[in-house]
């Protein structure tokens, strides 16, 4: 019986012995690290490693922001651009960190949020939602995700679903495919229809990317199976093809 079963386990994919050694454990904690490359998981503590220098954490509300903190939003923020690279995050100067959810005023109602991106601005997190998306790497839910898919969004100074891409033919592609697919979710969501994409996406083109992120690097083969238009976009600008890398 103790055979069979010990059998049954997966060999966990060990880290690369280039990763230091007060790096492995933050690692370790991050499920979505063993669906990564021996490159692509070096290549993510290097940008882990300099956005955590560079980039100022700050706790709220009494928390107090200890490597296991600043790691772990690091690494998560980093998957987002492992293709992309440390200058997407350039506009990224500050980190705030509640323990859990906090009030911000949001088109002039204050609200309970767990996450805010401000343009211009930092990014609010609250952590327990941070260790909540970090533990389960295939819901399709991550709060880090979301604000830095914010970020990437802000970076040509506008909050409107397209980030800075390449070329005008691929900015047409974006909002074409894009603005369909908002559309559909807006459809659905007035009509309380169960959707992969979180009804909260529906809100708007900004909050329809961001959400749509969240899908793409945790829920991707349902993603490409169900919207491979919207799947091979996003894999675009990633430059990263999560689907591939998911093992059965
Ligand atoms: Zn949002």
């Amino acid at each position: 019986m103790f055979f069979g079963w010990f059998r049954r386990r997966k060999p966990k994919r060990a880290l690369p012995e280039e990763v230091p050694a007060d790096w492995r454990p933050h690692l370790e904690a991050q499920p979505f690290v063993s669906l990564l490359s021996t490159e692509e998981t070096c290549r993510l503590v290097d940008l882990a490693r300099s956005f955590e220098e560079r980039v100022h954490f700050e706790g709220c509300a009494g928390m107090q922001v200890d490597d296991e903190v600043r790691r772990s939003i690091a690494l998560q923020a980093c998957r987002l651009i492992l293709y992309l690279g440390s200058e997407a995050y350039r506009r990224v100067k500050t980190v705030l960190v509640y323990p859990s959810s906090f009030q911000a005023e949001i088109e002039g109602k204050r609200q309970d949020v767990s996450g805010l991106a401000v343009p211009d601005g930092p990014v609010l997190l609250a952590w327990d939602q941070v260790r909540l998306g970090a533990r389960d790497a295939r819901d399709g839910k991550n709060l880090v995700y979301h604000e830095f898919a914010h970020k990437l969004d802000m970076l040509d100074g506008q909050t409107d679903g397209t980030p800075p891409l390449p070329s005008r033919e691929q900015a047409d592609a974006w909002r074409e495919i894009m603005g369909r697919q908002h559309r559909r979710l807006r459809w659905a969501a007035r009509r309380r229809r169960r959707t992969l994409i979180d009804p909260y996406g529906a809100t708007s083109p900004a909050e329809f990317f961001a959400e749509a992120t969240e899908v793409f690097f945790e829920r991707p083969r349902k993603l490409k199976k169900a919207h491979r238009r919207l799947y091979r976009t996003l894999a675009r600008f990633y430059r990263q093809d999560p689907a591939r890398r998911v093992r059965p």
